[in-house]
């Protein structure tokens, strides 16, 4: 697979790097400019050999069913993305995307996403300058692969770079379609550096060598079901499995324990139980609960630590403390940890405690094994508590890094650059 860095002879060609610059914002306030930081060095690589750099990204998400009847102008759109207050003025992301490269660098915008006025706006690009286009999803050809739009993007450069990690998981115009046409008129496509090593790291957990052995996977959150295909792929891979979050009260429930009101993913009750057979011991689950009677962070409700059976009316919100310390013996023996979904409520102070303990046994093994955390909540909990610089990798992909790891290391988006 070409990289950037592979690139040559493209001085003076005009390149389009897909990235990512969904951007977490409230109107144009952008709170955490992260995503555009990730990546410069992708075009800064390229406005070093002389290129002439075209960016598409989606922001947000535009609901074409709630658009009325012939509404489909790009004010149309505007509109209702500034209603649902996901419109961001172009100017702080330009100004933020400039501010990033430097002053010397030229950056321009365009507010149309296809015909004439893009046309124009990328012919009138400098070598080593920088054009940043309206938001792709402002297409609606963009998330159905469009042949015609993919079409008109890819006339309009020499070469193509997916450096979106985030979208590699979708087969869209800008992430699949475009690659998939330059490629078959023997131009060349390759990924960027966050790509390279995104790839790189979760290329690792998926195939495992010797030396990576134990290898531990964490799985937390919410719903069983969202991740069957990846604890199907887990437990082909790991040596153990450990499972909490609300994940854990289905497995518990199958195993015949009192989860009380807790959170039950009914219609996986079969699949846990087929995984409880099938792992012969290597699924780790909680023995003990942070449990309260109300969800809602009210005045007065009671919060408690349970072993083994919750009471009726109470529901488990953390792992409690003796979870957390055989989750961290099984961790401290780890080469490879692969970590996804949070253990309990993280959002709430008081039931954090159990995703800290995960935390803190990945950072004892700083040096000593390769640990990702894989995007999403996880991330989000990690950077929150200040464990960044502990992490082999955190990925910036929540539901590309688990598609990655249940399909064996592939994704439409890179694997249309291979
Ligand atoms: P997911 O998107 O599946 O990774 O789920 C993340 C969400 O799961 C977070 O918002 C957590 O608050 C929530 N969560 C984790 N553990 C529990 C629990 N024991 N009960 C209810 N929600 C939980």
């Amino acid at each position: 697979m070409l990289t950037v860095k592979d690139l040559k002879g493209i001085e003076g060609k005009k390149v389009l790097v897909r990235v990512d610059f969904n951007v977490p914002h409230k109107g144009s306030e952008i709170s955490d400019d992260n995503r555009i930081r990730a990546a410069i060095p992708t075009i800064q690589e390229l406005l070093n050999k002389g290129a002439r750099v075209v960016l598409m990204s989606h922001l947000g998400k535009v609901d074409w069913k709630k658009l009325k009847k012939g509404e489909k102008t790009l004010e149309d759109i505007e509109g209702q993305m500034k209603k649902n207050d996901l419109a961001i003025a172009v100017e702080p992301l330009k100004a933020r995307l400039k501010e990033a490269l430097g002053r010397e660098v030229k950056v321009s915008f365009c507010k149309s996403t296809k015909g004439a006025e893009l046309k124009a706006a990328v012919a009138a690009l400098e070598d080593g300058s920088v054009l940043l286009v309206q938001n792709t999803r402002y297409e609606a050809g963009e998330e159905k692969n469009d042949p015609e739009l993919a079409k008109e993007w890819a006339s309009l450069v020499d070469a193509f770079v997916m450096d979106a990690f985030g979208s590699a998981h979708r087969a869209h115009a800008s992430t699949y379609g475009v690659p998939e046409i330059l490629k078959g008129e023997g131009k060349p496509v390759a990924i960027g550096f966050l790509v390279e090593k995104e790839v790189s790291a979760l290329s690792r957990c998926v195939e495992v060598k010797k030396e990576d052995r134990p290898y531990v996977a964490i799985l937390g959150g919410l719903k069983v079901t969202d991740k069957i295909q990846v604890i199907d792929t887990l437990l082909k891979k790991c040596d153990y499995i450990i499972i909490g979050g609300a994940m854990a009260y289905t497995f518990r429930k199958v195993l015949g324990e009192k989860i009380g009101s807790s959170f039950l993913d009914e219609s996986a009750l079969d699949y846990a139980k087929k995984c409880l057979e099938e792992a012969n011991g290597r699924i780790i689950l909680p023995v003990d609960s942070v449990i309260t009677d109300s969800f809602e962070p009210v005045e007065g409700r009671k919060v408690s630590v349970c072993d083994g059976d919750i009471p009726e009316g109470f529901e488990g919100v953390d792992i409690g403390p003796k979870s957390s310390k055989k989750f961290a013996e099984i961790i401290s023996k780890a080469k490879m940890v692969f970590w996804n979904g949070p253990m309990g409520v993280f959002e709430q102070a008081e039931f954090q405690s159990g995703t800290k303990a995960v935390c803190e046994a990945i950072r004892d093994l700083k040096g000593k094994a390769f640990t990702v955390c894989g995007g999403g909540d996880s991330a989000s909990a990690v950077k929150q508590f200040g464990y960044k610089a502990d992490f082999s990798h955190v990925s910036t992909g929540g539901g590309a890094s688990l598609e990655m790891i249940q399909n064996d290391g592939h994704l439409p988006g890179i694997d249309i650059i291979r």
